[in-house]
Formats: structure tokens, sequence, C-alpha cells
């Protein structure tokens, strides 16, 4: 791969973070210490991705709920793995 033609994808690609980044960063987003490109990217994620800003809305009901951040995020559909893990293992 050229370059140039490397840079444009790089440059395409820092608009876009994975719904995974996302879970990482919400933390720092939340507490406003995130930077302004990192805030920008974190934003138009949020702009195309229905889940994330799910689990954002969830995260501020959390927060006003036990009035701080969780010590560890932990995404609903690992909760869910989690969970479902716990009941096959009672059961065995
Ligand atoms: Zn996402």
């Amino acid at each position: 791969m050229s370059q140039d033609l490397k840079g444009q994808l790089m440059h395409l690609m820092a608009g876009n973070i994975t719904c995974q980044d996302l879970i990482e960063l919400i933390t720092e987003y939340l507490e406003g210490s995130m930077s302004f490109s990192e805030r920008v990217r974190f934003q138009i994620h949020l702009g195309f991705c229905q889940g994330c800003r799910n689990y954002l809305s969830q995260m501020k009901t959390t927060i006003r709920t036990i009035g701080k951040l969780p010590a560890e995020p932990i995404p609903d559909e690992v909760r869910d793995e989690l969970l479902k893990r716990f009941r096959t293992w009672k059961k065995g």
C-alpha cells in the first residue's frame, strides 16, 4: 500500500471507532477527561450506532442511580453471556 493511500485511509478511519473502543472510552467521555479529537470520534460513532447510544444512556442512568461511575462498566451482551454461563454452571 502506498503511503499516500495509507494516509487517506487513516484520515477516513479517524472518524471511526469500534463499539469496543467506545465502551473503553465511555468513562473518560462521561468524566469529561477526553481530548477534543477523541470526543469528536466518540460522537460520530454515537451518531450511527444505536447500540452505543443505548449503552451511553444506560451508563448515565447508572451514574444517576449510584451517584458515580461504576468501577467496571460491563456491556449488556457480556453481562448476559456471563449470566447464561452462570445458570449453566448451576445446572451442571
Ligand atoms: Zn457502537
